[in-house]
């Protein structure tokens, strides 16, 4: 689970007001709806008043009578998710017994079984075509030995201390990686964005260099209003995923650089160079079939001062090269200086193991296109603070994917497409399951609808909205936007989207990959509590429970809430299941491309 996603939303209020608390109040055209559904359901064949595009039944002596399956169930007709049961998973899966849920652990054996025993009572078939619920996740942990990090600019050496002011790493399942007098190239943000007509590397040939970058999005001034960004390029004050570490390794990664160094500065990043100090340790990684040898040699950051000393010791000025930066006229500088460092690695391999349960879809047709649903099953395992129960983080997320698929057995008319309910394992160690899953899938994500990832739920009780992060990006809001509206509640984004939270959990693997994706979390408007409610429990979630063994189920627990978001994210996936077409990303979005593209070649 991501640290901040549950704070106060500052923008994007949506549509339907807050007024009425719950689903006594459907709208009218719920209401509408589940008359006119019993009615066919129980008298057909009948005629019926024409209640807009839900359902058809046509009228007339001569004309066949013609049911269609129930489009749009209204949401009071769902069947509801049982907050007891919820809480039994998590008791189960927080216990001692399982061990804080470490990959490769007792644990991960206590957890996969139990979450696969779970689907097959549910009712479900076994997700993977060798007829079993595992899919096999091969991890790798890599602990680098600690290393300078040299700059020689025509023989004045600049010495980067290991953990003060760099830290690298290497994703090489290898002994060592080193780099060797690699000349280095200030390559400005590192993006590469043809929707945006946005291009860092300019052509340059980078092969074997070592780049330089900033972190985050370029900020581009509005035309319009020069003192704020330009919500049309890089999303403005939110972070697109150009603007995340990950992807200026990939993109330095594809171009043949053979490390890539980013600057680190608060702000843009999101937390302190101490967040990243805590990456010289052992960090898990996925085994490619290549043993990642196409990434970067060296992956890492170095702090401002640093590149501020390296940019003068080259001539430059780092402010200067930072505001060209900003503009699409940058061009990559060559800083007429070498790098040199050699990582050297303890190594271990993992098999672990993702759990895939399907609910088959009810149409011939459909049934080979599905919705998949995510959560992940892993956390810290122990260690000498003791165990790292994870209750909310994220047994509760299994608890709630156990429980949604449960409901969809319970619905009064099967699903369309098939359902995949999909716990990960190794999130907490870079969403690694998830990743392993979306480029080695089950089922083609060309025939994937969308993802719709459980974690982060509350446990203090209802309130009038719902938190999607990333808000904006596909039609997947607008889904979750009506069938809150049903519930008369709202939806919202995330109170920081330039901290790119919707980068930071599973479902972005989808995303990536091109999948329309959605990542919701629970709400910050509590009923019948003052308005700071949220903030306190998040300080106190933040400060005393996030990823320590605190993170256990309190007597004050109430899952009301989450059973009330959960009917909502039932409901979404429902009814994208039964929908004429996919939903589709926004224009302008990042992951859009790549999407049309899958589909054209699906075609
Ligand atoms: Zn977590």
């Amino acid at each position: 689970m991501k640290m901040n996603a549950r704070l106060k939303p500052s923008r994007l209020r949506s549509h339907a007001n807050p007024a009425s608390d719950g689903e006594a109040r459907q709208s009218a055209k719920g209401a509408t709806a589940a008359r006119y559904i019993v009615l066919t359901l129980l008298f057909a064949p009948a005629c019926s008043g024409g209640s807009g595009g839900i359902g058809a039944v046509s009228c007339g002596a001569s004309t066949p009578v013609v049911i269609a399956p129930p489009l749009h169930v209204p949401i009071g007709q769902l069947p509801a998710i049982d907050t007891n049961a919820l809480l039994e998973h998590v008791k189960v899966l927080s216990s001692d017994e399982f061990e804080g849920r470490a990959p490769g652990t007792k644990g991960e054996e206590l957890s996969v079984n139990y979450i696969a025993d779970q689907f097959k009572k549910a009712g479900l078939k076994p997700g993977n075509p060798d007829g079993t619920y595992f899919q096999k996740v091969p991890l790798v942990g890599i602990t680098p030995a600690p290393a300078p990090l040299v700059f020689d600019k025509a023989g004045k050496k600049q010495t980067l201390k290991w953990k003060d002011d760099v830290v690298a790493w290497t994703k090489h399942v290898a002994p060592s990686a080193s780099i060797a007098n690699s000349e280095m190239v200030f390559i400005g943000y590192g993006v590469v964005a043809p929707e945006f007509n946005w291009d860092d590397y300019k052509g340059v040939d980078v092969k074997g260099k070592t780049v330089v970058m900033l972190v985050n999005d370029p900020p581009v001034p509005d035309p319009a209003n020069p003192s704020e960004l330009d919500a049309k390029t890089f999303g403005g004050k939110a972070m697109t995923y150009y603007g995340r570490w990950t992807y200026k390794y990939e993109i330095g990664a594809q171009k043949g650089a053979a490390a890539v160094l980013i600057v680190h500065e608060t702000i843009p990043a999101g937390y302190g160079f101490n967040v990243v100090q805590g990456k010289t340790g052992e960090q898990f990684d996925l085994v490619t079939p290549d043993k990642n040898m196409s990434r970067a040699a060296i992956e890492g950051w170095i702090t401002l001062d640093q590149a501020k000393t390296l940019l003068k010791n080259a001539g430059q000025d780092f402010d200067a090269l930072k505001a060209q930066a900003a503009t699409r006229d940058f061009k990559p500088v060559s800083l007429g200086t070498t790098a040199s460092m050699t990582i050297r690695n303890t190594l271990r391999t993992i098999d672990s193991r993702n759990v895939a349960g399907i609910l088959e879809g009810s149409d011939p047709k459909l049934k080979d296109e599905f919705v998949v649903y995510t959560a992940h099953w892993d956390h810290f395992g122990k260690n000498a603070d003791g165990i790292f129960h994870g209750a909310e983080d994220d047994a509760l997320g299994c608890a709630a994917l156990i429980e949604e698929a449960r409901a969809f057995t319970r619905a009064q008319a099967p699903p369309k497409r098939s359902i995949m309910f999909l716990a990960v394992t190794a999130e907490e160690q870079g969403l690694l399951g998830s990743q392993y899953y979306a480029t080695q899938p089950l089922k083609p994500l060309a025939k994937t609808a969308a993802n719709i990832n459980l974690d982060s739920w509350n446990t203090h009780g209802r309130t009038k909205d719902i938190t999607l992060t990333g808000y904006g990006a596909s039609e997947l809001d607008d889904y979750a936007r009506d069938a809150a509206a049903e519930q008369g509640r709202v939806v919202h984004g995330d109170a920081e989207p330039e901290k790119g939270f919707y980068y930071r959990s599973d479902h972005f693997n989808f995303a990536k990959e091109g999948v329309p994706a959605l990542d919701p979390s629970g709400g910050v408007d509590y009923i019948g509590k003052p308005a700071e409610y949220a903030k306190q429990i998040q300080a106190e979630w933040t400060e005393k429970r996030y990823h320590t063994p605190n993170d256990i189920i309190y007597p004050d627990w109430d899952l009301t809430g989450t059973a009330e978001d959960l009917k909502v994210f039932f409901a979404v996936g429902y009814r994208v299941a039964q929908a004429d077409k996919f939903p589709e990303w926004r224009a302008g979005n990042e992951f859009r491309a790549k999407r049309e593209a899958m589909l054209k070649s699906r075609d």
